[in-house]
């Protein structure tokens, strides 16, 4: 009898899960969860992401008990995967999620898909459209793609296969005492996915719009749903579709709707890197990789360790550090100063600010990595000032001071142009010159007629479609 082999990823929940639920219809499968250990070494990954991913993991070897099946752990990668399915299996098929990541995991999942092409089946996930490179239909597709009905939990197993493989209690054991982190970490698991949706929607994303901005209010106004997407612990399909139930019976349309947007951005940066894998280390527009040909080693360490003598700026990192997510507008400025002001290759930092955050989505991270250094040819740039974007969201400097209490005797408005003369670390770059600097060299490249050529070969390839507003459908 064939044996379904049902290989999972980020894709970590029971429910709108599409390779556990048909690869369960035959109620003859096993479970096997792919542990590479470079993976989690490779570009931007790193232990904090692990240890999310580890928490929906142990919830859904929780919740297949109900369907009497678990989580078989195969230690190594691809290419060890497939030996032990040729030694062990005759007659088995395979199933899998499509997932989009880095170099490490797609050039061993490639390879791994071309060995078994008839005995495996990868199914759509992430929202993503595997074979549609044309964005003009991508956009109408995507409404139709998230109203389809949501997979069910997978059937009952009657798989009796003696499995050799890594036991899950000493599997955990081993990642538990390799992964100690900071309590405020966000942790993973379908119920808490559940429970973000559920208090977002009703009440938390009250003024979602306009405290989204700020890294103060928007710890708790934001939905906080990312790291729970990127590890496929709640689908989107699922939290579109319980958005669109409720939004007739809600008061405050506009902010859900911005939600709704997000939603569909999310689709619409991770089909860039699936449409095009190279951006993962090349610009979108080529001739953008010749204006920052050298970086600065010493310069990027402090960027990262919150050391620049930008007393928001190096806050911003300490949150992120401790915390392993910071807002929307805080990333783009972080990655502005340093793309910008720093004058840093976007290859360099990448990959480090990614393995701060607990949500590291390659797709998106990436993409917007290129849109904040301006080096897509499809976006006008946009320099952050860190000084206006202080006081901005940090008026009293009360925020900046919690992270840095060396600071709390000083006044805000000291804080915030950084004059802090001798009592602060002192500022790595001028924010004026280096960002005149910075405006000029990008402007003069992208006046020339080739670059606007290149330029709308990329719009075509990435740009996006959705001028409309979101409908409720
Ligand atoms: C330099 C930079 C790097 C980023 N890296 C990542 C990343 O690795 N992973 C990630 O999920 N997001 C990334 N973002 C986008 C955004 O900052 C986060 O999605 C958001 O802050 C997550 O918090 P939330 O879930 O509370 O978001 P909400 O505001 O509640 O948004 C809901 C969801 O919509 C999606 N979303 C929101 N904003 C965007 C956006 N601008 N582009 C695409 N999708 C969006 C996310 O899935 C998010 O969870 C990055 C942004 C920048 C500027």
């Amino acid at each position: 009898m064939t044996t379904d082999i049902i290989i999972i990823n980020r894709n970590l929940r029971i429910l709108d899960n599409a390779a556990l639920y048909y690869g369960s219809l035959r109620s003859n499968y096993i479970v096997v969860y792919l542990y590479d250990e470079n993976y989690w070494k490779a570009n931007g990954k790193s232990s904090r992401q692990l240890k999310f991913s580890n928490d929906c993991l142990k919830e859904l070897n929780e919740d297949l008990r109900e369907v009497h099946s678990k989580i078989n752990i195969f230690e190594g990668n691809f290419d060890d995967l497939k030996n032990w399915i040729h030694a062990n299996y005759k007659d088995y098929f395979i199933h899998m999620n499509h997932c989009t990541d880095v170099g490490y995991f797609r050039d061993g999942f490639e390879r791994f898909k071309n060995y078994f092409q008839k005995k495996i089946k990868i199914y759509d996930d992430f929202g993503l459209q595997l074979d549609n490179f044309d964005r003009d239909s991508w956009s109408k597709n995507w409404n139709h793609i998230m109203n389809k009905d949501v997979l069910g939990p997978p059937k009952i197993s009657h798989n009796k296969d003696e499995i050799q493989l890594t036991d899950f209690k000493s599997y955990q054991a081993k990642l538990n005492s390799n992964l100690k982190h900071s309590k405020s970490i966000q942790k993973g698991g379908t119920s808490i996915a559940n429970d973000l949706l559920e208090t977002f929607l009703e009440h938390r994303c009250e003024g979602y719009r306009t405290k989204m901005s700020s890294p103060v209010l928007s710890e708790k106004t934001c939905s906080r749903l990312s790291p729970h997407f990127t590890y496929g612990s709640v689908s989107i399909r699922q939290v579109y579709q319980q958005l669109n139930k409720l939004l007739p019976l809600l008061n405050n349309k506009k902010d859900l709707y911005s939600f709704k947007k997000r939603l569909y951005w999310h689709c619409h940066f991770v089909q860039k890197l699936h449409t095009e894998p190279e951006l993962e280390f090349n610009s979108m527009h080529r001739m953008c990789d010749d204006l920052r040909t050298e970086h600065d080693d010493e310069m990027i360490e402090k960027w990262i360790t919150g050391k620049t003598g930008f007393p928001f700026l190096d806050a911003c990192m300490k949150f992120l550090q401790t915390d392993g997510w910071i807002n929307f507008r805080m990333r783009a400025m972080i990655m502005s100063f340093a793309s910008y002001n720093m004058w840093q290759p976007w290859q360099k930092t990448s990959p480090l600010l990614a393995r701060l955050f607990t949500d590291y989505e390659p797709g998106i991270h990436i993409s917007q990595v290129q849109m904040q250094s301006g080096v897509t040819g499809i976006n006008l740039p946009r320099i952050y000032s860190v000084t206006k974007q202080s006081m901005d969201q940090d008026p009293n400097a009360y925020w900046i001071k919690s992270l840095l209490p060396e600071l709390k005797k000083f006044d805000p408005k000291i804080i915030h142009n950084a004059n802090l003369n001798g009592s602060y670390l002192p500022k790595i770059v001028d924010l004026k010159a280096s960002a005149k600097f910075a405006r000029d060299r990008v402007w003069s490249i992208r006046k020339d007629k080739a670059f606007k050529e290149e330029a709308k070969l990329v719009y075509l390839k990435h740009g996006s479609r959705r001028k409309r507003k979101l409908t409720a459908n």
